[in-house]
């Protein structure tokens, strides 16, 4: 029986243990496992190929993500390399302008140099994508909501192209979190996440996973994984088990916080514009209601002042809202991509994307919003001062 997504986020993937009962899915610590005699065992031979405590997050993952399989890595970025090890030389790739910097590293960085060419567009026109798709395009990644100008990004439409083309569709669900969006069911093939952020949720881990429904797919996907060999431990793998049980009451709070947030930043007189999904005239706002269950806690904002001093001022004077890369933890972060995130892209590329000076992104956390409102009303007195 398919269950609703709190529901799903309490009991997805976990039985209790055969041998003893426990109701918790211990962390099985071990690397290796015995064999009565040579291949006769119970499914587990060594701890990188498969372990019980990962294989019960596996199954979680799969589940929230209405997929049939999941696969954790050692971090979001191994699973991205995972996709990206299905393609060959001279297979092309288009993906989305406002990527997380650490993929747009990673392709153009690493796996350019092995012959992948990709292109990147702004995929908020579907027109550019398909003018970019050719006959060597084998993948169509996207993010959405982007970072950090939290661009809707219409994932069937997307998928509608992959179909037509045949080329698979990976979609990083890392800002929406399952809970927010599902893009298996919106037509994708696969589904990445930074499991360090919403899923994790508490900023105690690095780790990746992918979701997906094809068999062969997830086949070949899993061989990757095993023989690359970037997979979590069976500690983390526990963390983030113990996370998911609030995944749903994290995000509602995130979502509740996040459009207080963002509704008190449009009326302060020192703020420019607001990114946020949730309000009716983002230029994306139609595609966010359509694909996602609510808008998240992910949002930015520009200062009317164009000195990057009066967001030093903000970023460096905030209490609650703590400066640090990263998102989706229970507490409250703030970032600056113009000087954090996104400042290996050279400032003529960021102005000319939107990302000015005073631009600040808000990981919106759980905390009680009024001190969270308290806290930046505080900070932006500063600037009168
Ligand atoms: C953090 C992040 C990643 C990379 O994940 P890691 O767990 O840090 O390796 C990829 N995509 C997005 C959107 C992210 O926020």
């Amino acid at each position: 029986m398919s269950h609703r997504p709190g529901t799903k986020a309490v009991h997805a993937g976990v039985e209790p243990d055969p041998s003893t009962g426990a109701i918790m899915t211990p962390i099985f610590q071990t690397s290796t496992y015995v064999q009565t005699a040579p291949g006769d065992h119970k499914g587990y031979e060594y701890s990188r190929t498969h372990n019980p405590t990962r294989s019960a997050l596996q199954r979680a993952m799969a589940e929230l993500e209405n997929g049939k399989h999941g696969l954790c890595f050692s971090s979001g970025m191994a699973a991205i390399d995972a996709v990206v090890k299905l393609l060959r030389p001279g297979d092309e790739v288009v993906s989305t302008n406002d990527l997380y910097g650490g993929t747009y590293r990673m392709f153009t960085k690493v796996f350019q140099e092995f012959g992948v060419k990709f292109h990147f567009v702004d995929m908020s026109d579907l027109s550019n994508v398909r003018s970019a798709v050719g006959p060597s395009t084998k993948l169509i990644w996207a993010e959405t909501p982007t970072n950090p100008l939290l661009r809707i990004i219409d994932i069937e439409g997307l998928a509608t192209i992959a179909r037509e083309r045949n080329c698979l569709l990976g979609i990083d669900n890392t800002f929406a979190s399952p809970y927010l969006q599902n893009p298996l069911d919106l037509g994708a093939d696969l589904v990445m996440h930074s499991v360090t952020k919403y899923l994790g949720g508490h900023s105690d881990v690095v780790m990746g996973a992918l979701i997906v429904r094809d068999d062969a797919l997830n086949e070949r996907l899993a061989f990757i994984q095993n023989s690359c060999g970037a997979t979590p431990g069976p500690m983390d793998c526990f963390l983030v088990l113990r996370g998911l049980k609030t995944l749903h009451l994290r995000m509602q709070r995130h979502c509740e916080n996040g459009r207080k947030v963002a509704e008190w930043l449009q009326e302060r007189p020192e703020v420019d514009r607001v990114y946020w999904p949730g309000f009716p005239d983002h230029a994306n706002h139609a595609v966010a209601a359509r694909q996602m269950r609510d808008f998240g806690g992910m949002l930015s904002f520009t200062l009317k002042s164009d000195n990057m001093g009066d967001a030093t001022t903000i970023l460096s004077h905030t209490k609650l809202f703590t400066l640090a890369e990263s998102l989706g933890g229970v507490e409250s972060l703030l970032g600056h991509p113009a000087s954090m995130t996104h400042a290996s892209i050279p400032r003529e590329e960021r102005l000319k994307n939107g990302l000015t000076d005073t631009l600040i992104r808000l990981s919106v956390g759980v905390e009680d919003v009024n001190d969270l409102i308290d806290d930046l009303a505080q900070a932006f007195d500063r600037l009168r001062k």
